[in-house]
């Protein structure tokens, strides 16, 4: 049974382990039970808005112990991958506190809009102040030759249970692209830099570890592209097939997941 022979967790945050201020279903038990078995988890995250360090603290005071190395958030990648490419840089950031927060502690420089020639890299994440004057600046930049880099690529975020969204990170990064005629290097989920953070994090290897996640086109596909076994938590049974990115495993809910991990375990002990 695979499920009992896998070393290592990474949990998606958003629709997952948590709902807003909210733990979904087993959340915290599935977690205590791993960590009791001596299995590392991490927890993922292509939010845009977080350092890893207030998301730990989150995770905390909702009812599961995480501190920031237990979290890999997309904006503490992003001053990673700049960093790595450029080294300190003199960079646009377009997004939330965090990004900026992150971007200076990977000890870059934060150039402001209108003096977009001096970049040496765009960063985007989810800014909910872009405006027609960020998007000229950030695509002559870029159009400059400018680094161009995103946190995600996701188009929508829910923000409510009725369908309601806010758009997303990748929206804006389409934008950008658009009139900047570069496309962006992306660190978030389902691409690899966020997966291999995440192996590099369990230490176990790709072929014993699990990806658990809601979103198909992200968790599922990027786990499956990074080699790592996919589990898709599809809360309100909706199991419909989805060809291009369907998981090795489905569970409505962690609940679930640690029902059937316990099962594995047991079968395989007997
Ligand atoms: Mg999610």
């Amino acid at each position: 049974m695979p499920l009992a022979r896998l070393r290592g967790f990474a949990l998606d945050l958003d629709g997952t382990v948590w709902a807003g201020e909210r733990l979904l279903p087993g959340a915290a038990d599935c977690v205590g039970a791993l960590r009791a078995a001596g299995l590392p988890v991490v927890f993922l995250t292509n939010n845009s808005r977080d350092r890893a360090a207030a998301l730990a603290r989150r995770l905390t005071r909702l009812g599961i112990a995480a501190r920031s190395r237990d979290v890999i958030a997309a904006v503490d990648l992003l001053g990673a991958a700049i960093r790595q490419r450029l080294g300190p840089a003199r960079v646009l950031p377009l997004g939330a506190r965090g990004l900026r927060a992150a971007l200076a502690a990977a000890d870059h420089t934060p150039v402001a809009p209108e003096r977009w020639a001096e970049a040496q890299a765009v960063a985007l994440g989810n800014d909910p102040t872009f405006d027609y004057r960020k998007l000229r600046a950030a695509s002559r930049a870029v159009r400059a030759g400018a680094l161009f880099f995103a946190t995600n690529l996701d188009a929508r975020m829910p923000t409510g249970p009725e369908g309601d969204f806010d758009p997303g990170c990748g929206a804006l990064a389409e934008a950008i692209a658009v009139a900047g005629g570069v496309r962006p290097i992306v660190v978030g989920k389902p691409h690899g830099p966020m997966f291999e953070d995440a192996l590099a994090r369990l230490r176990c290897g790709a072929a014993k570890a699990a990806i658990v996640g809601d979103n198909p086109g992200t968790d599922i596909a990027g786990g499956r592209a990074a080699g790592l076994f996919t589990v898709r938590v599809a809360a309100g049974g909706a199991y419909e097939p989805d060809a291009a990115h369907e998981a090795d495993l489905v569970v409505r809910d962690l609940r679930e997941l640690l029902a059937r991990w316990r099962d594995a375990r047991g079968a395989g002990t007997s």
